[in-house]
């Protein structure tokens, strides 16, 4: 219940005051600092049943305003038990990630200004920013000049405006304005991936009305790598058949595996077929800023797009993916529409990003990432990417040294992908046994891992990518699981 008195103060118009910014404000900060500090105080996957943070909470909103200072202790109370800690050292599940002290103050300003990034003039510092920090990420990862960057809210968009645009670069199809559906002089248009492409590729498909059965799930190599011969193959049968490939999408950083597809090859196939080449790089692309691992993109010089995402493991707060394009007037021709209240003197100057995608307003992304970068810089950030990875090959070596433990995949990242698997034990056990040990050491609430399935066997994958993981919480995660194997 809110006090009495804070009731009856309650102002009916107008902001609260900013003293109350200042006094909880200040409160949140402390609390975030403890948070950031003291980890080991939560349990990294929640811990709670389902409808147990609903139960805890009002059915119906208050009719009066209430103390903030209230409010922050029933966020403590009710809603922290109810987060899995995504910005938690010991979360290696998925693909780990991080926020940032700079990226924390960054998404704070963003807050307060409220900007919509839209068109230039909406806030000419948020497009110029964006520019300049897409094209400073551009120079980290080594890309040659003339590439079109911008900040989306994450991968799977980013990878729906590569199809879209890769629709729209065969004008002769016309389905910016007459659309697909009830066409018959429209061939089935074509997307190539691997199997282990994520599935986003698959719903910007299905998103686009290209339709999942147009998806081709192209073979991959005993590396997990998508085969280029077999794209060759894929392509060849569709070409006889009448339908249309359009797109490829290559993958440096598979989600199960972290497997880098052959870029050079494919973008060699895509080009001598006319067919526009995406490269999801969502969560490894960001590795090429560390120059010894460069080579990872290499070969993508030559695609048509690229998504990155600093929110994966750039330690830039969700949500922030970044979307190049060598072809930026392809997508403008796909998405730009621009009604009388939006038209401004200066369009034919200046960037206009509404221009580039579905969204109208557009989230101030660009000044959390430009903190991020300046904060850390670039050999700030490339040290802690190259730490993840020595760590990953760290535990890679604990799991191959123990002869009941093997290391199932490539390790060309911060992820590592083992199981336990004692000699002599039949596949099914093994597999029982996986699923066992993984429940086991995510009910502690130090570390949460997640898991995967390849070739059928099921897999536990350590993914290290948090910013405040250190050597102790990977070698906890070690302990851990061997103790749940025993157990
Ligand atoms: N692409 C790859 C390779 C991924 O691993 C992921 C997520 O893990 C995505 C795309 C989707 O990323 P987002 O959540 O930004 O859409």
């Amino acid at each position: 219940m809110p006090s009495a008195s804070a009731v009856g103060s309650a102002p009916v118009a107008g902001d609260l005051p900013t003293a109350d910014l200042l006094t909880h404000g200040q409160a949140a900060l402390e609390w975030i600092a403890s948070y950031l500090d003291h980890p080991e105080r939560v349990s990294v996957l929640s811990q709670v049943v389902p409808g147990e943070i609903r139960e805890m909470l009002p059915a119906s909103p208050p009719e009066r305003g209430e103390p903030l200072g209230d409010i922050l202790r029933d966020f403590e109370a009710r809603i922290v038990p109810g987060i899995t800690h995504w910005n938690h050292p010991g979360f290696f599940g998925y693909f780990a990630t991080s926020s940032s002290v700079p990226g924390i103050i960054g998404e704070l300003l963003v807050s307060a200004l409220d900007v919509k990034a839209m068109l230039w003039r909406t806030s000419p510092a948020a497009t110029e920013l964006e520019q300049v920090t897409t094209d400073w990420l551009r120079q980290m990862l080594g890309l040659p000049g003339g590439w079109f960057g911008f900040l989306n809210d994450t991968a799977s968009i980013s990878s729906m405006l590569a199809l879209a645009a890769a629709r729209e670069a065969k004008p002769e199809l016309d389905i910016r304005a007459r659309g697909m559906a009830g066409r018959s002089d429209l061939p089935r248009l074509r997307v190539y991936t691997s199997r282990h492409a994520h599935s986003s590729i698959d719903k910007a498909a299905l998103a686009l009305g290209i339709g999942l059965d147009n998806v081709v799930h192209v073979e991959v190599d005993e590396a997990f790598r998508m085969r280029s011969d077999a794209l060759v193959a894929a392509i060849a049968d569709d070409n006889a058949r009448g339908y249309l490939p359009l797109a490829c999408v290559a993958t440096v950083g598979t989600t199960s595996t972290t497997s880098i597809d052959p870029v050079p090859a494919i973008a060699e196939i895509c080009r001598r077929e006319s067919i526009w080449l995406h490269v999801d790089g969502a969560y490894g692309g960001v590795a090429a800023i560390c120059p010894e691992m460069r080579e990872i993109l290499a070969g993508v010089e030559y695609a048509d797009s690229l998504v990155v995402n600093p929110h994966k493991w750039l330690f830039t707060p969700f949500d922030c993916s970044a979307f190049f394009t060598t072809q930026p007037g392809v997508l403008e021709r796909a998405f730009s529409l621009v009604h009388e209240y939006l038209v401004t003197p200066e369009r034919e100057s200046v960037v206009d990003f509404m221009n580039y995608g579905v969204q109208l307003g557009r989230r101030f992304r660009a000044l959390k990432l430009w903190m991020v970068i300046r904060g850390f810089g670039t050999t700030g950030l490339a040290g802690r990417i190259r730490a993840h990875c020595e760590l990953a090959r760290e535990f890679a070596d604990w799991v191959r040294a123990d002869p009941e433990w093997e290391v199932v995949a490539p390790v060309p990242f911060s992820l590592v992908c083992f199981r336990y698997a004692p000699p002599g034990v039949h596949e099914e056990a093994i597999n029982e046994m996986n699923v066992r040990i993984l429940a086991n050491v995510n009910a502690t609430g130090e570390v949460f891992l997640s898991h995967t399935k390849l070739d059928g066997r099921y897999v536990l994958r350590v993914a290290v990518g948090n910013i405040r993981t250190e050597k102790r919480h990977v070698r906890r995660a070690w302990e851990l699981l061997k103790a749940a194997s025993r157990g």
